[in-house]
């Protein structure tokens, strides 16, 4: 596990090096292509430096919340670095990196001057890591334990995140500028936020001077998540005036059972619906069920906002699953403009490209 792999061309030429990942259907996770070279702390180094010159442009100290790298698109495969204030969140999607934890955690450490760093494991490999490795999810590598969520900085907002247990590494990072773009065309609208989780787009659409918002999500916890929030900003008087409802509810059967409600901006943001490649047609039908659904929910002159996360549907397809919800409504629309990925999320390759979002005029 972990190894260094090289692999030669027929006639013995250098084509490119990894680490051998004997566990995952992605045998060798690539680190360096083309040339022979020596993959040692100052190739590390450089390849940690071309990560944050990336982002060292992008934020100001009004957003303390972001990712520094972004696995396999920066040259990290399976390796995700987040950061939410002075703490850092390093999750590994492969058990390969762990016989270089050390090394790489120091790299950093020395680097990013972080106060604490927590280590996050995706679930396939929490159990190899702990047998092998004694290593826990939501375990502290470095720094003071955590007893409370981290609050950090998001466009002047301010957030919780669950750095020890929440889903991803404790934030949807990903949907920073979706968010700032429903800020943007908020104003007087009554928004409803769909798969709401903590809130995100809630709160900007407040400070952009929503007149109302209605928190919809299946889990409680994510809807307690979003009331904090709204909490700790109350200092902001568009925030303080912003009427918030909660809705404890599948959203899918929210929608059809509560076909009177109106709402002048819709945010339909629902985890992938389709988790593997099979289940690409019925996810594809499923994302335009969901928008007739919200179209139905519009008032003249609404705003449909729709997200999708599922990597197995392209950005055309589900575009166009969205485009035939709004001719199937038989009302007037335009759109408005599509959106792919954040700049600290940057894919590189069609498999990584998995967000994309739709706005709709009606
Ligand atoms: N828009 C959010 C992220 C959404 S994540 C943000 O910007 O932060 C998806 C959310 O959908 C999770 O909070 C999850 O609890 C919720 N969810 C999953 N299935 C659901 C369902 N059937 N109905 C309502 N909410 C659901």
């Amino acid at each position: 596990m972990g190894e260094m792999g090289i692999i030669y061309d027929k006639k013995d030429k250098f084509l490119a090096a990894g680490f051998f990942d004997p566990d995952s259907p992605i045998r060798l996770r690539i680190l360096h292509a083309g040339k022979p070279t020596n993959i040692d702390a100052a190739w590390w180094t450089e390849r940690l430096e071309s990560a944050v010159a990336r982002r060292a442009p992008l934020f100001d100290h009004q957003t303390t919340g972001f990712r520094w790298i972004n696995g396999e698109n920066d040259g990290w495969p399976g390796l995700v670095l987040d950061r939410y204030a002075d703490t850092l969140v390093l999750k590994l999607y492969t058990a390969a990196w762990l016989p270089r934890l050390r090394e790489i955690t120091g790299l950093i450490r020395q680097r990013l001057q972080a106060h604490r760093i927590v280590l996050r494991l995706s679930r396939n490999i929490q159990e190899t890591v702990l047998r092998e490795w004694r290593k826990n999810d939501g375990e502290i590598l470095y720094g003071p334990p955590l007893e409370q969520p981290i609050i950090f900085l998001e466009t002047g907002l301010q957030f919780e995140a669950d750095v020890l247990r929440g889903q991803k590494t404790g934030f949807f990072l990903d949907q920073r500028e979706n968010r700032r773009k429903v800020g943007s065309r908020a104003r007087g609208r009554s928004v409803l936020n769909a798969f709401s989780f903590t809130g995100g787009f809630s709160l900007y659409a407040a400070k952009g001077g929503a007149a109302s918002i209605t928190d919809l999500d299946i889990s409680r916890h994510a809807l307690e998540g979003g009331r904090r929030n709204f909490q700790l900003n109350e200092s902001i008087p568009e925030i303080a005036r912003c009427r918030r409802t909660e809705i404890k509810a599948d959203a899918f059967e929210w929608l059809n059972e509560n076909s009177k409600k109106r709402f002048g901006l819709i945010i339909l943001d629902p985890p992938s619906l389709a988790k593997r490649e099979s289940e690409r047609a019925g996810a594809i039908e499923a994302y335009t069920h969901l928008a007739s659904a919200g179209i139905a929910h519009l008032e003249p002159g609404g705003l449909l906002v729709a997200c999708s996360c599922s990597a197995h549907v392209s950005a055309l397809e589900f575009f166009e699953s969205v485009r035939r919800a709004a001719s199937k409504s038989r009302r007037r629309f335009s759109e408005l403009e599509t959106t792919g990925h954040a700049p600290d999320h940057p894919a590189t390759f069609e498999e990584a490209n998995y967000l994309k979002a739709a706005y709709l005029g009606f």
